[in-house]
């Protein structure tokens, strides 16, 4: 076993007394990243020649518990001198000139950056398939998708290439690929992290988040980056708690509920298949878990309509937030530019060349949606929804110390598989629910909690805005009540 396949603590204590020097560990990263590359595509840029001036730079920096550890970072974070592409044509030579806070904060700490990976297409997407350099591949299965859009991160993580990595989460971008990976995944309360340099999708749900193997881990990353960023006016002004030191497991009497509507397999009768069965017992485990863990597990309802309408709200503020935020890729300013007798022709056909057609298919419903004659019954309807959701977890949460619920109703999908049928409630109540952490900004963790067919299912848990520390140490306790932690796809065996 190698240090990498350990968790960060483990790996900084063995740097520390010089059983492992950054050098070696580092090296051993890049050779794991170039022999996964092949296999399942995690990265747009291994930034093998990036990492010998972070290596020169650790000398001054402090001991801290992510000094030399290596990482893999989306590649829809600005990274000053290395190629950014969000995973889209127009986007394919665009290099920056500054780095994202999170990029600074982890340079500060010292953490080593790997690679850039792959995501869908300007994070507008679930499946990590569609990025301009191909699709990743789920380390579990190769014949599967490991879900998306963070999925190159999550692939990263899940094969051993790194303990973590940074992903963004718009809907469910970092918790769903954490589910089909077998990993953890977690974004935490909007405003935390700051999210400067990352290039906006949605600006109102966007979230910096993190993968990692271990609970524990998650609050190690969350220590170095968040904080209050004066170029982000949306972060908060930091708690000063450093949550790695404050994760003890000690859950005795938190209250926590899930929803009946989404777990009732009566809801399902005309979807219902071995695996969802499968992935609803074990939830049902876990409910008895918790109990024995000293929480209170209960059951609660919400009016089937309103949960239902999660999707449609979703994408309907997604897409016209996402057309706003993207009409500065034009070719004009940055990004590779398409020829034309006119600015508006060089604009229209970069645009036309630089987007697949998934991406103008959003864009074209965003215009819709804010279209003047159109933006009351559509725009303003989908934030008056949002706003009935958000206000009745808020109420919830006065209530209970978190939410727990299956992250997704079914194990990755295989390449090309049938996917299920987005009218019926299987998909618009077991694989939307997680947009509700988006929606209010609510601290959101997805942990491995078992396996379906030999592919890992995950447990998703959510708190109160800025419960995020209560949240990680609820996690921590329900992962010491499961064999998951730490796995890694192909059971450590990578040489
Ligand atoms: N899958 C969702 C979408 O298609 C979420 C994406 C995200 O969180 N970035 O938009």
């Amino acid at each position: 076993m190698s240090y990498l396949d350990k968790s960060i603590e483990e790996i900084s204590n063995a740097l520390k007394n010089g059983d492992i020097t950054t050098d070696e560990l580092v090296k051993e990263s890049f050779d794991r990243a170039h022999k996964c590359q092949d296999m399942f595509n995690s990265f747009v840029t291994i930034t093998e020649e990036n990492a010998k001036n972070q290596l020169d730079n650790l000398n001054g920096i402090k001991n801290n518990p992510l000094k030399g550890i290596p990482y893999a970072i989306k590649d829809n974070f600005s990274t000053k001198g290395i190629l950014s592409t969000a995973s889209s044509n127009i986007l394919k030579d665009y290099v920056p000139f500054f780095n994202a806070t999170t990029v600074n904060k982890l340079y500060k700490n010292g953490a080593i950056m790997i690679g850039k990976t792959v995501l869908d297409e300007l994070a507008m997407g679930g499946t990590g398939t569609t990025g301009h350099t191909g699709a990743v591949k789920n380390p579990w299965d190769k014949n599967r998708l490991i879900g998306g859009s963070s999925a190159g991160s999550a692939s990263a993580v899940a094969s051993g290439i790194v303990p973590f990595s940074i992903g963004s989460d718009t809907g469910d971008s970092i918790r769903k690929p954490a589910a089909y990976g077998g990993v953890v995944g977690f974004k935490p309360t909007y405003g935390l992290i700051s999210r400067y340099g990352l290039f906006a999708f949605a600006s109102s749900m966007d979230h910096v988040g993190c993968f990692t193997r271990y609970v524990k881990d998650v609050a190690y990353v969350i220590d170095a980056i968040k904080g209050q960023d004066e170029k982000d006016m949306t972060s908060l002004p930091d708690d000063n708690i450093k949550y790695s030191e404050h994760i003890d497991g000690n859950v005795s009497g938190k209250k926590l509920f899930y929803i009946e509507e989404i777990v009732d397999k009566n809801n399902y009768e005309d979807t219902m298949d071995n695996e969802l069965e499968q992935i609803l017992d074990n939830f049902n485990n876990i409910i008895k878990n918790c109990e024995n863990l000293g929480m209170k597990v209960e059951k609660i309802s919400i009016n089937k309509d309103l949960l239902k309408a999660i999707f449609p709200t979703y994408i309907t503020i997604s897409c016209a937030e996402a057309t706003s935020n993207n009409s500065n890729l034009t070719g004009i300013i940055f990004g590779s530019r398409q020829k034309g007798a006119s600015v508006d022709e060089v604009m229209f056909n970069t645009r036309t060349k630089g987007f697949s057609e998934l991406i103008k298919r959003r864009f074209v419903l965003g215009s819709y949606i804010l279209q003047k004659e159109n933006q009351e019954r559509l725009f303003l309807n989908a934030g008056r929804v949002r706003r009935l959701i958000v206000d009745k977890m808020t109420e919830l949460f006065s209530k209970y110390d978190g939410m727990i619920l299956p992250a997704t109703g079914s194990i990755a999908p295989k390449f090309m598989e049938e996917v299920i049928d987005k009218l019926s409630d299987r998909y618009l109540l077991l694989e939307n629910h997680m947009a509700i952490a988006n929606f209010g900004g609510f601290p959101s963790i997805t942990i491995p909690c078992g396996f379906v067919d030999n592919m890992p299912i995950g447990l998703n848990i959510t708190s109160g805005i800025k419960k995020d520390l209560e949240l990680l140490n609820i996690a921590y306790a329900i992962e010491n009540t499961m064999n998951y932690k730490g796995q890694i796809a192909g059971g450590n065996d990578h040489e």
